[in-house]
This record gives C-alpha cells, sequence and structure tokens, in this order.
C-alpha cells in the first residue's frame, strides 16, 4: 500500500493521464443537471454527516411532492437540465409511498429528463420499512419513472469504518447487492467512495478493487467518483482537516489507474474545487460532473464552492485544460460537442 503514501504523483499521474487520453481523447465531458434533495430529515446519523436533521430540529426541512416538482420545472425552464439528480435523508414516515408518488410526477411534469435517483441506501432502506425484496424495490420505481441510480453511500466498504462511521445504514454487501441487482435488471448506476476521514491506504484499495470486481462481473457502472470528505459541521470537525489538493489528485490518478474496467473517473467540482478539478483533466480525470443547479449536502459541510456553474463557464474551463467540452447524458452518450472549430 505504499502506493498512496510514497507515490510519486507526477510520474503516475502521466500514466493515468496516458490511460485517460487512450480511452478519450482529447473530450472532457459534462452534463447539465440538477440535484433536488428532498429532505435533509433522516433516521440514521452518520458521523461525516454535516445535512442530516432530526424531524423538528431547527434546519430540518421536506418538500412535498408538487412543491418539489414546482421547483424543478421552474429550474428547468431556468436551465433546460437533461438530469435530476435525487438523493435525500431516510425519512422516518414520510418514504416508500411518497418517494414512489415523486418519482410518477417528476415524470409527467419533465418526461424529457432522465431521474437519476435513490442511492443504495435509500433503495435497501425501502426494502426495510416495507419488507420488500430489493428486486420489487427497484421494479416498482422503475415503473414510477427512475432511470438509473446514483452511486452515494458507498463510503468506504471496509467494516471497520463503516462500523465507525455509519454503522446503521446499508452495509458494504447490501450496498454492493443493490447495485447488483439494478445491473441485472438493465438499469446503470454510478459509483463513489468518500476519502479523507479515517480509512486507511488499504482500504481506500479494497473499496475500489471491490467496486472493480463487481464490475468485472456486471459492467454497470459509468463512472466513478472519488469524493473528498469535507468535515466542517460535522463529527470530526474538531479531529479531521480538509484534504489536500495533492491527496485529491492522488485518489483520482490511483482511481483512474485501478480501474481498468470503469469507462470514466469523475471529479466533482463541488468537492475538489473548480481550479483542481481543471488540473484533474490532465491527472486520470474526463467528466467534470456539471452544472448541479442547487447543491444542499457539501455545501452545508462547509464547501465554499458556487451552488452552480453555468455551462459557458464549464466550457471555458475545460477548454483552458486544453481538452474538448462534450455535453453528455445521464449514459456518457454525447449530446453536444462545443468549440471544436
Ligand atoms: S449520510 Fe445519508 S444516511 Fe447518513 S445521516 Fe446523512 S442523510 Fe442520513
Amino acid at each position: 500500500m505504499e502506493i498512496l503514501t510514497n507515490f510519486d504523483l507526477l510520474r503516475y499521474g502521466r500514466l493515468a493521464n496516458r490511460e485517460r487520453e487512450r480511452r478519450h481523447g482529447d473530450r472532457a465531458y459534462y452534463v447539465i443537471n440538477f440535484h433536488l434533495n428532498p429532505t435533509n430529515i433522516c433516521v440514521y446519523r452518520c458521523m461525516f454527516c454535516a445535512f442530516r436533521r432530526d424531524e423538528g430540529e431547527a434546519g430540518a426541512y421536506f418538500f412535498e411532492v408538487p412543491h418539489a416538482v414546482e421547483h424543478c420545472v421552474e429550474a428547468h425552464r431556468r436551465l433546460g437540465f437533461t438530469e435530476i439528480h435525487m438523493v435525500g435523508g431516510m425519512h422516518p414516515t414520510r418514504h416508500w409511498e411518497y418517494s414512489l408518488d415523486l418519482l410518477r410526477a417528476l415524470k409527467a411534469a419533465l418526461p424529457q429528463v432522465h431521474l437519476k435517483a435513490f442511492t443504495a441506501v435509500e433503495i435497501q432502506f425501502f426494502a426495510r420499512v416495507t419488507g420488500l425484496p430489493v428486486e420489487a424495490v427497484l421494479e416498482r420505481m422503475v415503473d414510477a419513472g427512475l432511470d438509473s441510480l446514483p452511486g452515494g453511500g458507498a463510503e468506504i466498504f471496509a467494516p471497520r469504518v463503516r462500523r465507525a462511521i455509519c454503522a446503521e445504514k446499508a452495509s458494504a454487501e447490501e450496498w454492493l447487492s443493490v447495485h447488483r441487482l439494478a445491473h441485472r435488471m438493465g438499469l446503470k448506476s454510478t459509483s463513489t467512495m468518500l476519502y479523507g476521514h479515517i480509512e486507511r491506504p488499504e482500504e481506500v484499495v479494497d473499496h475500489i478493487l471491490r467496486i472493480r470486481d463487481l464490475q468485472d462481473e456486471t459492467s454497470g457502472f459509468n463512472v466513478f467518483i472519488p469524493l473528498a470528505f469535507h468535515p466542517e459541521n460535522t463529527n470530526f470537525e474538531s479531529t479531521r482537516r480538509p484534504t489536500t489538493g495533492l491527496r485529491d489528485l492522488k485518489m483520482l490518478v490511483l482511481s483512474r489507474l485501478l480501474l481498468d474496467n470503469v469507462s470514466h473517473i469523475k471529479a466533482y467540482w463541488i468537492m475538489l474545487g473548480e481550479k483542481l478539478s481543471q488540473v484533474a483533466l490532465s491527472f486520470g480525470v474526463d467528466d467534470f460532473d456539471g452544472t448541479v443547479g442547487e447543491e444542499k449536502i457539501t455545501h452545508m459541510a462547509g464547501a465554499t464552492t458556487p451552488q452552480e456553474l453555468p455551462t459557458e463557464r464549464i466550457r471555458r474551463i475545460i477548454r483552458e485544460a486544453g481538452r474538448v467540452p462534450v455535453q453528455r447524458d445521464s449514459l456518457y452518450d454525447l449530446l453536444e460537442m462545443a468549440g471544436v472549430a
């Protein structure tokens, strides 16, 4: 595991860049998307979470379906996004039927918009509260309008870490099982890893290799996203500092080099910042995420990045990195190449 601690960034970065260019040439992808977090009320208490609240606590919120839909329709008029990325807390009572109603209403209001919604943790929670098998939960959600799954909730798979930071929610095996079942049903999903808290180097490598193993089995992940932990307003506020740029780049490089079977590596600019994400486009990264629209989760943990980026700003960031901006859809089909001439 020396590679994570004694890592020559430029040497391995060149290798990761070569691999990135072999796969994607000069293209750098982005999506015009919008984040919807319908509630931050959550029955779980993950140690790293600055977003969650108890019902009735100051700062707790819950969007009724009409309000959530109206909010998205209004934002769509302004932003013209192609994807809604929707994740939220595990509400103690408004969970399963509410989520189906929300999917149906969003799909009816914005039929052309891809709904990437509900992490494996949420899917597992719905299975727990309804007693339905995970397959049945997924089937009902697809019928209601679900198009793909986001990759949140993976954190770090190692049991030692999960026991310490998120003991209540879906285990690593449950997270992987939800994605396996989704892939078998033909759904695509994204994959993530949260680093910068209590994980050890060998647990990072184990996490990435477990993603690679499932990808060998299903080919259902379309991207891997290393997520840099923001400690502000969390239980780690006094004991952990935010990650550094060098660490962030190393995670991206390592991910590109280890995940030979995942096409895309994403720099999530909300967590990394615009400038480091731009640099990352030469360190194994080919995907800049997107406009985002309205980010709450990382900003409640102290992120100082904007809550959204205009498309033209993203294109400029990509162009100035020497890459060609390519607008993609949620499944990485090409929608538009900008500024090629
Ligand atoms: S990370 Fe998700 S599951 Fe954990 S407390 Fe926060 S909202 Fe709840």
